[in-house]
């Protein structure tokens, strides 16, 4: 199955899920959105009012600001992927609970397996403790670290930088910064990657075979 079609997929099993208490009060589910080949994907929390309604992530006032904030990076929206933990509104925009984040989080372990992109992006602590627990956001906030087979930033949520001015300049940093980070990412997989490593292992090898002859 290519990636196009599981991502299909699954945001057809999440229009019908009913897997969290989240189903009760939503009117669309919001899957995520971006192209399957996308080099970064960005996970924020849940959806919003405008979310609910749209059925689409960040499309509010916080998505505004990250348009911005990915034009700090030379990026448009329809270069990156873009998802949150919870696919469903949490009422009043409360905090997902741990038996939604449990529940909702197989899809996203297979939206990011279908993408397999290179940098995720957590925006907001929910995201940010699912591949980072135990971390305090003033403390890595911008900077990248490994996590498995890919890289991990984690950044401010965009809507606590438009409520915090005192974030503001440095959540436009770290997207400046993203175009080298990116550059960094693609040089370190390149290298540990399968065919890489194949690679290597012939030339190793080559050498000692010129010696039989
Ligand atoms: N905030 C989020 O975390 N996700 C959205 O999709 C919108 C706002
Ligand atoms: Fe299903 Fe996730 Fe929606 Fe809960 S939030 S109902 S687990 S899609």
């Amino acid at each position: 199955m290519t990636a196009d079609v599981t991502l299909a997929q699954i945001a057809g099993e999440v229009a019908v899920c009913q897997k969290c208490g989240l189903h009760t009060s939503r009117k669309h589910s919001v899957p995520g959105e971006g192209p399957a080949t996308s080099e970064i994907m960005l996970i924020g929390e849940g959806p919003g009012f405008n979310e609910n309604e749209q059925g689409r992530p960040f499309v509010g006032a916080a998505g505004k600001f990250l348009d911005e904030l990915l034009a700090q990076a030379g990026l448009k929206r329809t270069d990156v992927w873009i998802g949150n933990v919870v696919k469903c509104r949490p009422p009043e925009n409360r905090d997902p609970q741990a038996d939604e984040l449990a529940a909702c989080n197989v899809y996203l372990e297979r939206q990011i397996a279908a993408i397999d992109p290179k940098i995720i992006i957590t925006l907001g602590r929910f995201s940010m403790g699912k591949f980072m627990p135990g971390v305090k956001i003033s403390q890595v906030h911008g900077q990248m670290r490994r996590v498995g087979d890919r890289f991990v930033i984690a950044m401010f949520h965009p809507a606590a930088a438009l409520h915090q001015a005192a974030l503001k300049p440095s959540i436009l940093a770290d997207f400046a910064k993203l175009p080298q980070l990116l550059e960094q990412a693609r040089t370190a997989l390149a290298k540990s990657s399968p065919a890489a490593a194949k690679a290597k292992a012939l030339q190793e090898e080559e050498p000692k075979q010129m010696k039989l002859f």
